[in-house]
């Protein structure tokens, strides 16, 4: 199995090939195909696995293909947030959108991060050049939300990322005011580590006949 034949562009392939990657690992050989189909996505996977291209991967890939992604002029107007990850730490959501932005390094699609104890003004301005990727901490997504300096109408696919872990920390209030504000039709997609009675609640509450891989 390669990254080619699972169906990703060539301008990720190329940036695949460039990070050094030949070969998917198992979670990345079930989960892309599956996030790539559209559907919910259940995943129970540890860190180390390659689960984070395993999502990024078929996002990037979902969002520079489609017919908004390819059409896109460049004009900051056009863009909107449509995929958004939540991440338990500010470590976590600063890789993960290292990942998307190596990844999507040969698309037009742009992606940002914002996260607790540091200035909210220069994440505010980065929201305004216009988005298509975010990735957020619980915490400080809702502080942007409540000063209306994010607008996640246009939100299309939603990821969770060790979700035991953003429970563990106690955010699960913070995720669901999230996913109040978020537009019902979209594809979710969970990864968890464990999954406790909370996840398992939590993960029946949000996905809709979810893919389940397990690595
Ligand atoms: P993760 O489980 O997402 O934290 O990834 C663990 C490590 O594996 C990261 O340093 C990645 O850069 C690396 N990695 C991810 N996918 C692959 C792959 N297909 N081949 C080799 N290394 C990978």
């Amino acid at each position: 199995m390669s990254f080619t034949t699972l169906g990703l562009s060539d301008a990720i392939v190329r940036a695949v090939t460039e990070a050094g990657y030949t070969q998917p690992t198992p979670i990345q050989t079930q989960a892309i195909p599956a996030v790539m189909n559209g559907g919910d996505l259940l995943a129970g996977a540890q860190t180390g696995t390659g689960k984070t291209a395993g999502f990024t991967l078929p996002i990037v890939h979902r969002l520079s293909t489609d017919k908004i992604g390819a059409g896109f002029t460049n004009k900051t107007s056009q863009r909107s947030i449509r995929a958004l990850i939540l991440a338990p730490t500010r470590e976590l959501a600063a890789q993960v959108e290292e990942s998307v932005r190596s990844y999507g390094k040969y698309t037009n699609l742009n992606s940002a991060v914002i996260f607790g104890g540091v200035g909210i003004n220069p994440q505010i301005k980065q929201l305004k050049q216009g988005i298509d990727i975010l990735v957020a901490t619980p915490g400080r997504l809702l502080d942007h939300m409540e000063q209306r300096t994010v607008d996640l109408s246009k939100v299309e696919i939603l990821i969770l990322d060790e979700a035991d872990r953003m429970l563990d920390m106690g955010f699960i209030r913070d995720i669901k005011k999230v996913l109040a504000a978020l537009p019902p039709k979209r594809q979710n997609l969970l990864f968890s580590a464990t999954f406790s009675e909370e996840i398992k609640a939590l993960a029946d509450g949000l996905l809709n006949k979810p893919a389940m891989i397990e690595v």
